[in-house]
């Protein structure tokens, strides 16, 4: 049995991390500040008695002894994270030193929860993990984009100068049952206004793209990437690469609520990348990876999970 901790275990992809690995016979000690979390997605986990939680913010220093470590603490909602900057500088930044230092001193393996933002608004199409990325230092989005390459840079250092056990995965647009009702991403966002028969926010034209990945398809992956040989480290790149407007996504959450919502259009935040779509050959043949659930299907899971939400 292996000890493992998941940082932002109380989070979207934290809580579905945990569990599988709960269920995979693991002990899981989930740390979390509950800033975009929510006890109620690991409360079901408590009964469990290789399940432990503890209150604790990845920027100060933490001590404990695990086999793996998975970093997922930060904000990841443009909203949440851009709420407090500084505070998502140090998330990422401070977080990744204090988790590297653990592993150091306990000769952890740890990975990286990274993002397809290390390539910004991209010029390269789709996004290969050599692609060094087009990103603003200094606009609306820096606070996430920076600290997260931040945090790459410190996990490639601390691996080759100390020696410690990393992985990169560079996750690309993920949603699914769990995402706050009010946590401002595109795919929860226009559930929750199609059910409760508002207008769509559409923000732009809506021709911009992403390419949205299920989240249990992503959470097979980055177990995988754990799992691999340690001399693989990444950075890999773990999403869908079945890539949709934004309208067309707001015409498929319309068709599978049966909603009669109406599209409003409003401005494009700043920065706003225009497309994204993950070139996953890396992940394929070094991981054996590669989504299964198309966009319908998650789609059809995520809103049954929102109706019951919203019906609480
Ligand atoms: P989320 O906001 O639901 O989860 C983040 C978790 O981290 C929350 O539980 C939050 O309370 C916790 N947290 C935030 N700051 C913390 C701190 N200082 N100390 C301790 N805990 C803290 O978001 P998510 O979608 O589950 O994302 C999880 C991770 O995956 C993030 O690192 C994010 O950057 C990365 N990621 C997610 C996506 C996606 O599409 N979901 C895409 C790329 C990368
Ligand atoms: N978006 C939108 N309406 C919303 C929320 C988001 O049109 O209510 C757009 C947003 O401008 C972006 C895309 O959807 O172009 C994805 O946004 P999200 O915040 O989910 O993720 P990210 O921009 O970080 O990929």
């Amino acid at each position: 049995m292996k000890k493992i901790l998941v940082t932002g275990g109380a989070g979207f992809l934290g809580s579905h991390l945990c569990e599988k690995l709960l269920n995979e016979n693991n002990e899981v000690v989930c740390l979390d500040n509950y800033f975009t979390g929510d006890k109620s997605n690991i409360v079901r986990l408590l009964k469990n008695p290789y399940f432990e939680l503890i209150r604790h913010d990845v920027t100060m220093p933490f001590f404990i002894e695990v086999d793996e470590i998975y970093n997922l603490a930060c904000p990841a909602s443009p909203i949440h994270y851009q709420y407090n900057g500084i505070k998502t500088v140090k998330t990422s930044v401070m977080g990744a030193i204090n988790m590297l230092g653990l592993a150091k001193r306990i000769k952890a393996k740890v990975l990286q929860a990274s993002t397809s933002e290390v390539y910004g608004d991209p010029e390269v199409h789709p996004q290969k993990e050599e692609y060094w990325g087009h990103v603003n230092p200094i606009g609306l989005r820096a606070c996430y984009d920076e600290g997260k390459r931040c945090a790459e840079t410190l996990f490639m250092n601390y691996h080759h100068q100390n020696n410690v056990k990393i992985k990169i995965g560079r996750i690309f647009n993920t949603y699914g049952p769990r995402m706050h009702p009010c946590d401002g991403r595109v795919v929860s966002n226009f559930i929750v206004q199609a059910l409760k028969g508002e207008k769509i926010t559409i923000y732009g034209d809506g021709k911009q793209t992403r390419s949205f990945s299920y989240v249990d398809d992503l959470i097979v992956g980055l177990i995988k990437l754990m799992n691999t040989n340690d001399s693989f480290i990444g950075p890999v790149n773990l999403g869908n690469p079945n890539e949709f407007t934004i309208i067309e996504l707001a015409e498929k959450v319309l068709k599978l609520t049966k909603s009669k919502s109406k599209l409003i259009f409003s401005k494009l935040p700043d920065d706003d990348p225009m497309q994204r779509k993950p070139d996953i050959s890396l992940a394929k043949k070094v991981l054996k990876w590669e989504p299964k659930i198309q966009l319908d299907e998650g789609l059809v899971k995520t809103i049954e999970y929102f109706k019951k939400k919203i019906s609480k």
